[in-house]
């Protein structure tokens, strides 16, 4: 389990889905954290792994 390096928050419980979309690989999910940052995750069946995240808002 992996946590948001910046607030702490659980990358498991994401906090705002901002969107989603399918792609050949999968479905890709932005989402957005608690302290603002935003996070790109890939559903790959199951499995949901953060693949990039931003610096939180300002
Ligand atoms: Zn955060």
């Amino acid at each position: 389990m992996t946590y948001c390096p910046h607030c702490g928050w659980p990358d498991a419980e994401p906090f705002q889905i901002v969107s989603r979309q399918h792609t050949t690989e999968g479905q890709t999910v932005w989402s957005r954290c608690t302290c603002g940052s935003l996070q790109v995750r890939v559903l790959d069946g199951a499995c949901s792994r953060v693949v990039a995240r931003s610096r939180p808002a300002a």
